[in-house]
C-alpha cells in the first residue's frame, strides 16, 4: 500500500535510499540542507519539503539518514523536529550510524511522543543503497519492527531483528570493530610474508583454505590480485572509506567505556586507523591500511 513517506537527509545513502521508495510507488516528501541533494530528490521523482515541520506533519513514516547522533538528536528533539511536528502514530525509522546512547534516548522520547520507532542502521554501502540490496540491523519493539518491514524491504534485501531500541546500532558497531580487528590482521599477514619472501597469492591461497580464513580475506583482500573485486586492485579506491571505518570504531569504545566492556584490539585497531587517516588515507578504502602498515604512507 502507497504511504507518505518523510525522508531526512538525502545524501550518498539517503539519495538512492529515497529514490528505490519512490520506485515502489510511495510518496516521497525529502529534506536536506543540501539544495544539490533536493534538486536529484526532486529529478528522480521525489517531493520537496521546505521544513522538517511540513515533512513531518504529511508523513504516515519518517525515514532519517544523518551523519552522528548530534544530528538525529536534533532532527527529532530539536525545536520544530520530528517528535513536536509528527503526528502521534508515525512510524520513525532511523537508519544513521550513531551511537547506541543516543539511539536509546531518542527511541525512548518517541515512545513517549506515542510515535513507534525503530534504529535501523545498514551496511552495504553506496551500491547497496542504489541496488535496493543494503542489510538492516533493527532494534526496537516487535510491532515496530513488524510495521518497518515493508518499508526496509524496499531498500534492503536481509532484514535482521537484532531486539529491543539500540541493538540495531550494538549490531552494527560491534560487526563493523571485529571488521575492522580483522582487516588489520590481516594486512601484517601480508606485509610479514613479504618481508619473508612467500608469495602473497600462496599465502592466500593456503589462508583462504586454512584456520585464518576470514572475510577480510576471502572477499575484501587487501593486497592487488586474489580477489580481483577487492579496492586494493584499484588502487584503493573506496569501497568502505577508512573515515568511515575511524567513525565506526570510535562509536564501538564509546560504547566500550560506558558499558565497561573490554575490547583492547578495538581500541587499538581504532588508534591505527586515526593515525593512517591522518596520514592522508581518510578517503582511501579501509583496506589501503596495509599501506600504512608497509610504512608507505
Ligand atoms: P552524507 O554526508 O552523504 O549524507 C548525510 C546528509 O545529511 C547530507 O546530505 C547532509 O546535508 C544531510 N544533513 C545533515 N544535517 C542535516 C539536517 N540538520 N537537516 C537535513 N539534512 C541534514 O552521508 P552518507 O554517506 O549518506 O551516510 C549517512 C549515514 O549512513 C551515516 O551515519 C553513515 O555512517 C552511514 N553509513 C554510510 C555508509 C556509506 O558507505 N556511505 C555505509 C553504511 C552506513
Amino acid at each position: 500500500m502507497a504511504s507518505t513517506v518523510g525522508f531526512v537527509g538525502l545524501g550518498n545513502m539517503g539519495g538512492p535510499m529515497a529514490i528505490n521508495l519512490v520506485k515502489a510507488g510511495h510518496r516521497v516528501l525529502g529534506f536536506d540542507l543540501s539544495e544539490a541533494a533536493m534538486a536529484a530528490h526532486a529529478e528522480a521523482g521525489g517531493e520537496k519539503a521546505v521544513s522538517i515541520g511540513e515533512l513531518a506533519a504529511a508523513a504516515d513514516v519518517i525515514v532519517t539518514m544523518l551523519p552522528a547522533g548530534k544530528h538525529v538528536r536534533q532532527i527529532y528533539q530539536g525545536e520544530g523536529g520530528i517528535l513536536e511536528t509528527a503526528r502521534p502514530g508515525t512510524l520513525l525509522i532511523d537508519s544513521s550510524t550513531i551511537d547506541v546512547e543516543s539511539a536509546r534516548v531518542v527511541s525512548k522520547a518517541a515512545e513517549e511522543s506515542d510515535m513507534p520507532m525503530v534504529d535501523a542502521p545498514v551496511s552495504g554501502g553506496v551500491a547497496g543503497a542504489a541496488a535496493g540490496t543494503l542489510t538492516f540491523m533493527v532494534g526496537g519493539a516487535d510491532s515496530a519492527f513488524e510495521a518497518a518491514r515493508p518499508f526496509l524491504e524496499v531498500m534492503g534485501k536481509t532484514i535482521v531483528h537484532a531486539g529491543g531500541a539500540g541493538t540495531g546500532q550494538a549490531a552494527k558497531i560491534c560487526n563493523n570493530m571485529l571488521l575492522g580487528i580483522s582487516m588489520i590482521g590481516v594486512c601484517e599477514a601480508f606485509v610479514l610474508a613479504e618481508k619473508l619472501g612467500l608469495d602473497a597469492q600462496k599465502l592466500f591461497d593456503i589462508s583462504s583454505t586454512a584456520s585464518g580464513q576470514c572475510w577480510s580475506l576471502t572477499s575484501y583482500c587487501p593486497v592487488p590480485g586474489p580477489v580481483p573485486s577487492s579496492p586494493a586492485n584499484r588502487d584503493y579506491q573506496p569501497g568502505f572509506a577508512a573515515a568511515m571505518m575511524l567513525k565506526d570504531l570510535k562509536l564501538a569504545q564509546e560504547a566500550a567505556g560506558s558499558s565497561g566492556a573490554a575490547t583492547p584490539l578495538g581500541a587499538e585497531a581504532a588508534s591505527l586507523y586515526a593515525l593512517f587517516c591522518n596520514s592522508g588515507g581518510e578517503s582511501q578504502d579501509f583496506s589501503g591500511i596495509v599501506k600504512f602498515l608497509r610504512g608507505e604512507t
